[in-house]
């Protein structure tokens, strides 16, 4: 059951390099192939957004849109939303300049000076994307240390149109109808300044979308505990994918996690039946 778009977040993603076996695709190839090959193997796909879940022991309901459906086991892989820098006129200024999503916006700002924030996969992913889009890329990062895979940074930094402003926080959006500029605070120096932008992308984290399921055990962060079998604290409820608390976030852990947890409820609904 999927609310919106296929494949979620990864058809964000404007390149994917990291998935084994498959050198390069964009991840709007990899959600449509995925969906072609889960419908090719007799998966049914209803477009819904799940409004619940309730526990009865063996019998699952869950809500979605005017129907329910019971299940003897649920597999929860709802993902991750984009975190917000949480700024004066942030809401009012997306869409407007503002952007959460470099695949989707970035080709309206072609030979424009751009601004993308936050230091990690997705910051450093985008800005090389925005970088053969843009005029002049300018990455904001709050530390002196990019917490993205090395391998990305070392292909950033050789980047003529990009400039890597270290220990900078972005302190005020600047602009009336639409982004114009933004004002950073160097943390070290306490040094203000102004960049001119035409867009500012923010790419600083992810929080679990847990919402549905307050019942279940889940780390600091907030994230979905399970066990290796993907199992979470309620028998009969499994999670996969970015939600799940676990070291690494990345298209090939979330299908590993999809693998274990399908092999799980097959034997877990076994275990109903004797
Ligand atoms: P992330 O790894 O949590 O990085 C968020 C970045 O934003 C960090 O650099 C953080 O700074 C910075 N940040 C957080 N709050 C901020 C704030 N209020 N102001 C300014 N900067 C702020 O998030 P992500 O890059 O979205 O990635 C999420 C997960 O998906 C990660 O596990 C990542 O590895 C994975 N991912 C993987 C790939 C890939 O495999 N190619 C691609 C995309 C994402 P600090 O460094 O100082 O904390």
């Amino acid at each position: 059951i999927e609310k919106s778009t296929f494949g979620g977040q990864v058809t964000f993603s404007p390149k994917i390099e990291n998935y084994p076996g498959i050198p390069e695709m964009t991840g709007n190839e990899f959600a449509d192939k995925l969906l072609d090959q889960v419908l090719a193997m007799g998966a049914e796909v209803e477009m819904e957004k799940v409004t619940g879940i309730i526990n009865e022991g063996n019998r699952k309901l869950v809500f979605a849109g005017a129907k329910k459906y019971e299940a003897k086991a649920v597999i929860i892989a709802v993902g991750v939303k984009h975190r917000q820098l949480g700024l004066e006129r942030e809401n009012e200024l997306t869409g407007k300049g503002i952007s959460y999503c470099a695949v989707c916006d970035g080709p309206f700002f072609r030979n424009k000076d751009v601004v993308v924030i936050g230091g990690g996969d997705s910051a450093i992913n985008e800005a090389l994307y925005l970088s053969s889009i843009a005029k002049n890329v300018t990455v904001i990062h709050r530390r002196n240390k990019f917490r993205a895979a090395q391998s990305t940074v070392d292909r950033i930094k050789q980047k003529e149109n990009v400039t890597l402003m270290y220990d900078s926080v972005v302190k005020e959006i600047v602009g009336s109808a639409v982004v114009t500029g933004v004002v950073t605070e160097n943390v070290e120096t306490k040094a203000i300044s102004e960049v001119k932008t035409d867009a500012v992308f923010v790419f600083v984290g992810m929080s679990p979308k847990t919402g549905l399921v307050s019942t279940l055990n889940k780390d600091n962060s907030g994230y979905i505990i399970t066990d290796e079998k993907m199992q979470t604290n309620v028998p009969g409820l499994f999670c996969a994918g970015d939600v799940r608390s676990k070291p690494l976030r990345q298209i090939v852990t979330a299908v590993s996690d999809g693998a274990v947890a399908a092999h799980s409820v097959e034997e877990y609904i076994q275990t109903l039946n004797k």
